[in-house]
């Protein structure tokens, strides 16, 4: 994979091993629980827990678009974002160790914060905005980040934490979901776990489950390669191949994604129903100085704020291009009232918009016609 390569060359070659005559460009899943293995059991390839080729493809290409250019780059990819999120933390840490993690992140992560208190460790949480967690790092073994953090879209400045954890010994793992890698390469910015859900955008059909790992270091990798033969949290082949066959669209959605949620930003800007709405990539939104210096997109994802619960549904109601739902970064677009989960911390209007594919002015004027409708006009 050459360095200089641009995105869409880098996403429709991720992993392709070299071509072999009468075979697929891409090889289909493996379908294995064991291989055969006379002899003394060296790898690569022994039992279907802990390797399987339709896995290795995917990790090489996930590792070129995490770390183009470095080939000591290790992806290990899960049954889920969870199992991904959960490798890391549960084999990094230990009785008495310190974690540190955002307060307005991911909504699982308060069910895996009473998980890590159950085992005896610290955690300290601070908000994703202002780079707070900043203020709570001392002593602490790893430092988790979500930016832009999910809901809220706050962004913390990546280099600027990993500079003050790596000078106390701490970890940083970057949770990278939102923006994927085509969006912000934390292995770049000098964190040690690039983590994602690639339920979201990576695969961006809304139809697999399935996350990643990728690191640097060869112990790290090591580790949550160990944890996942351990807990058992393996991809199936087949989500696995589908994982590898979507990135070669990664580039094509990503960017018309990023590009549709930049109009529709601009689009309810100018509205008075809509208040706090959210963007990286609205140059007036609070998280743009840091977003621009350190993402190449800015995600797919809006949320704003209608006057209560009743508007925001009637408009969610009202939408007939976007289907009223939860996740994000699918090619259709979705959206949901997060307060209806009861687990962030919201306004009972708040809406999280997942932008899709469709044509920016359809969109656009599907939205706007819901707004109206929401508001009786
Ligand atoms: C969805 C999500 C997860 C969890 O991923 P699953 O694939 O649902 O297990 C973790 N982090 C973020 C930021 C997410 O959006």
């Amino acid at each position: 994979m050459a360095e200089h390569w641009g995105d869409g060359t880098r996403a429709v070659r991720a992993g392709l091993p070299e071509p072999v005559k009468y075979e697929p460009a891409l090889p289909g899943p493996v379908f294995a629980a064991h291989y055969h293995l006379p002899g003394d059991p060296t790898g690569p390839y022994t039992y279907g827990r802990d390797e399987n080729p339709t896995w290795t493809h995917l990790e090489r290409a996930v590792g070129e678009l995490e770390a183009p250019g470095d080939a000591g780059a290790r992806t290990v990819v899960f049954a889920s974002g969870m199992a991904a999120v959960s490798s890391v933390l549960f084999s990094q840490l230990r009785a008495g160790d310190v974690a540190v993690l955002p307060d307005d992140g991911y909504q699982a992560l308060p069910l895996v914060r009473e998980q890590l208190e159950a085992y005896g460790i610290e955690v300290r949480t601070a908000p994703t905005g202002g780079d707070a967690q900043l203020a709570v790092l001392d002593g602490a073994k790893l430092l988790w980040l979500e930016t832009p953090s999910n809901p809220g879209l706050d962004v913390c400045d990546i280099r600027r934490l990993v500079a003050a954890a790596h000078a106390g010994g701490t970890l940083v793992a970057v949770d990278n979901t939102l923006a994927t890698p085509l969006g912000q390469r934390p292995l770049e910015l000098g964190a040690d776990f690039s983590v994602a859900s690639d339920t979201k955008g990576m695969t961006g059909h809304g139809d697999i489950l399935l996350g990643h790992v990728t690191c640097r270091d060869a112990a790290l990798a090591a580790a949550v390669r160990r944890w996942r033969k351990i807990t058992g949290a393996i991809p199936g082949p087949m989500e696995a191949w589908l994982a590898h066959r979507s990135l070669a669209t990664l580039q094509l959605r990503v960017e018309r994604q990023c590009a549709n949620a930049l109009v529709l930003a601009d689009a309810l800007a100018g509205r008075d129903d809509v208040t706090r709405l959210r963007h990286p990539g609205l140059p007036g939104d609070p998280s743009h100085k840091v977003a621009a210096g350190q993402m190449r997109r800015f995600g797919s994802v809006v949320s704003f704020v209608l006057a209560d619960r009743e508007q925001a549904e009637r408009f969610l109601d009202a939408l007939r291009l976007v289907d009223d739902a939860t996740s994000f970064g699918g090619v259709r677009s979705t959206a949901e009232r997060r307060g209806r989960w009861g687990g962030d911390a919201v306004p009972e209007g708040f809406i999280r918009f997942s932008v899709g594919a469709e044509d920016p002015d359809d969109l656009v004027a599907d939205v706007l016609r819901a707004l109206d409708a929401a508001a009786g006009r």
